[in-house]
């Protein structure tokens, strides 16, 4: 770093403090030792920056505080270093149970071709195995907050709310193995300065400021907004106001990789861990669903079309426990676990995942907490942070109990 350098950063640095609407991110360049930072510059509107009053003591999801709870938390599960983003940044995972045993002697294509996993996943295929990831977009801070509380849920019981969790331990204890990332996408958490926004209502623009810094701006102050977001992959930040939370710092969507092509390191990291843990289910916690139906809503992917009875089951089991705790759009039963209202989405992480190991990956979207909508009924529908990270809970526990009642894909496709 040269001293010309120094002093830009300090300038923009005091800038902020004084001014309070400038937010400067000190960035690694992704092909560059991280000696070789560079500084961008966003000009955020200072209200979008504005925290939460009374953010409670469990709503943990910025780096430090992750890296924080990791460190002096986790006693039980293995921590590891499981890889390094674009922009230099260690990307942690936490493990728990025995790993499978190396031994398949196919790929899984080539199990596919003899109609029997066993033959790519080895001795031990029919252990099961639970991955779940969140933050691939690194703004989507609800699946944060959530796994951080399943680590605590493992390591003790409880949740950080004190509210203690027996069917989820018991479960978590009953699988072979879990793996699971809290933030994936570090770079695209660091660029986004907040920790909780503040709840805006239910107004059709309350959720303005959340799209904003989740998809970014233009230079005129604009939103990008979804799905115009994935019209530029890999996004060159010299030409948006604001990068918002999804890209890495390369500027590329991890869920829309060059999957075929160069992937960046999140995605190989992801790959390499799917290829040798050999998942049966991988949950991908992102945040987004319709204000009108302002609920956790799981996507059908797009994948091995053999998989799609699984993914029913994973719905209805999911669904059901959400609908009875009060944490879908209606108390309707039939109506919200029947799997044809899960929309399958196009090719994507999701369907990747499955192609290079064989998993059911699925992305399941939360509520926001800085903003509401409404349910069926046309009724509001607030969540409070309590019930967003009830909902992440459940989802996790669900998933488990899928995975135990339905014996994982060995048991799947006979
Ligand atoms: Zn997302």
């Amino acid at each position: 770093m040269n001293s010309n350098r120094i002093l830009q950063i300090a300038y923009l640095l005091f800038f902020s403090l004084t001014t309070g609407t400038l937010f400067t991110t000190i960035i690694p360049s992704c092909s560059q030792p991280p000696s070789s930072q560079i500084t961008q510059t966003y000009n955020i509107p200072e209200e979008y920056l504005i925290e939460a009053d009374n953010i409670p003591s469990f709503w943990i999801n910025t780096i430090p505080e992750i890296e924080d709870y990791i460190k002096n938390h986790v006693k039980k599960g293995q921590i590891n270093h499981a890889g390094t983003s674009a922009g230099g940044r260690i990307i942690q995972s936490i493990t728990y149970g025995k790993k499978r045993k190396e031994g398949g002697t196919t790929t899984f294509s080539g199990s596919l071709g003899v109609s029997d996993i066993r033959h790519y996943r080895g001795a031990d295929s029919e252990n099961l195995v639970y991955m779940a990831i969140s933050a691939v977009h690194g703004y989507e801070v609800e699946g944060i907050v959530g796994m951080i509380n399943l680590l605590s849920v493992l390591e003790t019981g409880k949740d950080l709310k004190g509210t203690a969790w027996p069917e989820l331990t018991r479960m978590a204890d009953s699988v072979d193995r879990i793996v699971l990332i809290p933030l994936v996408n570090p770079d695209g958490r660091a660029r986004v300065p907040l920790k909780m926004e503040p709840n805006r209502g239910g107004a059709p623009d309350a959720f303005n400021i959340h799209e904003y810094l989740n998809t970014g701006g233009n230079r005129d102050g604009t939103i990008i907004g979804w799905p115009a977001v994935k019209e530029f992959i890999p996004m060159d930040f010299s030409k948006v106001g604001f990068p918002g939370g999804y890209p890495n710092d390369a500027g590329v969507n991890i869920m829309h990789d060059d999957f075929f092509g160069t992937v960046q390191p999140e995605t190989r990291m992801l790959f390499d861990i799917a290829a040798s843990e050999k998942p049966d289910l991988i949950i991908n916690m992102h945040t987004g669903v319709p204000r009108n139906n302002y609920f956790m809503t799981i996507h059908r992917p797009f994948c091995e079309p053999q998989l799609q009875p699984a993914f029913d089951r994973l719905y209805q089991t999911i669904n059901t426990r959400l609908t009875t705790q009060n944490l879908r759009g209606s108390t309707d039963i039939a109506l919200e676990t029947d799997p044809a209202g899960a929309d399958m989405k196009g090719y994507n992480l999701s369907t990747a995942l499955n192609l290079h190991c064989g998993a059911l990956s699925v992305v399941i979207e939360s509520a926001c907490h800085g903003f509401s909508g409404t349910n069926l009924s046309g009724a509001p529908s607030l969540h409070s942070p309590q019930m967003l990270v009830d909902a992440q809970l459940i989802a996790h526990q669900e998933s488990l109990r899928f995975l135990l009642q339905s014996g994982g894909r060995a048991q799947w496709l006979k």
